[in-house]
């Protein structure tokens, strides 16, 4: 089995902060960390984490000292990163303030991450040959639409609609939104790309759009749509210390465990179980990519009573 994300790394630096700070105000931070971050790369590590696929990672970093660790860390998690481009742009870059109530506040400078609009050949080989293409949108528009066109035949296109305000765009929906398999959106995503106001009545609009839907509700956990079908996944209780990165935690390790499916009700609430189990780890633990549990861990909170 194997997966290939394509999608935008961030060095994140990260601060401690007693409350976010607001308009004008200076704060003083009470420690700092730097740390892989980006949703792309976020979601590979899920994904590679996982176990039991071979994952690859697409997307681009800066000739810099961030990109050449941005590249190492994930060379550490055993990630193909032979599809990581260098670019003229400087590596992306996420400035993350972390309140004392898990409570956070991000600025991102894409750089790199807004350089690749196209796959070239190696980069079309690593995706024609996955089981599984997931992608976010922190990336240009075009370079989501050329890994779904990628995909070899029978391989499930994963796509996590964060941020999700090119979806906003009618035309631009329509298209990406042709080539999903399954659509994986937060709570607010799910209502902006719907365009309405109510929570189940977006739900069915977007249903009705793609084959499978995910809709994660942070602490509540979250629900699989197929069809007319519906399921609730809960979350697993603990108190969260940083959130950043639960999404893009749950959104890896879901993929890596749907692999290529079938997408029906069973194998996609067990893969949202373990994106559950491995993002309630991750909440508990500061930072994005340092966050993220391995395999063993997530087994045993799955398997605990
Ligand atoms: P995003 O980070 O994209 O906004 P969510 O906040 O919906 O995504 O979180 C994604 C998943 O992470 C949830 O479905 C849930 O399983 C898990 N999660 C997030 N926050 C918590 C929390 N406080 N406690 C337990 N699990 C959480």
């Amino acid at each position: 089995m194997s997966i290939a994300v394509v999608g935008s790394v961030n060095m994140d630096v990260v601060a401690r902060v007693p409350r976010i700070p607001g308009p004008g105000e200076t704060l003083l931070a009470t420690g700092s960390s730097r740390g892989g971050g980006g949703k792309g790369a976020n979601q590979v590590v899920g994904a590679a984490r996982a176990g039991g696929a071979d994952a690859a990672f697409i997307g681009a970093v800066g000739d810099d000292p961030d990109g050449r660790q941005l590249r190492a860390w994930l060379e550490a998690d055993g990630i193909d990163v032979s599809g990581l481009a260098t670019a003229a742009e400087p590596s992306g870059v996420a400035l993350i303030s972390v309140d004392d109530d898990a409570e956070n506040a991000i600025v991102v400078v894409a750089g790199a991450n807004g350089a690749l609009t196209s796959l070239n050949d190696a980069q079309r080989g690593i995706v024609a040959a996955a089981d599984t293409v997931a992608a976010q949108l922190e990336v240009p528009v075009e370079l989501v639409e050329a890994a779904a066109d990628a995909r070899g035949d029978g391989a499930l296109f994963v796509l996590n609609a964060a941020p999700s305000e090119p979806l906003t765009s009618p035309d631009v929906a329509e298209r990406v939104l042709d080539k999903v398999d399954v659509l994986i959106v937060n709570e607010h995503e799910l209502l902006d790309i719907a365009g309405v106001a109510d929570q189940s009545e977006a739900v069915d609009l977007l249903a009705a759009r793609v084959p499978a839907l995910v809709v994660t509700l942070g602490a509540v956990g979250s629900i699989i749509a197929l069809g007319p079908e519906r399921a609730q996944v809960p979350a697993f209780p603990v108190t969260p210390v940083d959130t950043t990165g639960a999404g893009d935690t749950f959104c890896g390790v879901f993929a890596a465990h749907l692999g290529r499916g079938p997408l029906d009700l069973d194998a996609l609430v067990a893969a949202a179980r373990a994106g559950a189990a491995a993002s309630a780890i991750a909440v508990t633990r500061p930072g994005a990519q340092p966050a993220v549990p391995t395999a063993a861990e997530v087994a045993a909170l799955l398997a605990s009573p």
